[in-house]
């Protein structure tokens, strides 16, 4: 069942809600009772930065065939 995030309007107050798709439209706000609310959507920071291993896997010194312009090897 999914949880849904509202930031009230008026009193900027934050809550969630166990909610069909129905009763979305009928929230009002706990606190206030207002019904201007807004839903947030919260539910998608999945990316921690897990990516990018092919950074330097390869050391830019040597060129190739010739180490003339490396001074390392
Ligand atoms: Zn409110």
């Amino acid at each position: 069942m999914p949880t849904y995030d509202f930031v009230c309007k008026d009193c900027s107050h934050r809550f969630s809600l166990f909610l069909s798709i129905k009763e979305k439209d009928q929230v009002r706000c706990p606190q206030c009772q207002s019904p201007a609310v807004s839903q947030l959507f919260t539910g998608f920071l999945y990316n921690k930065g897990a990516a990018g291993g092919e950074a330097s896997t390869k050391s830019s010194g040597c060129s190739g065939k010739s180490c003339s312009g490396c001074s390392g090897c």
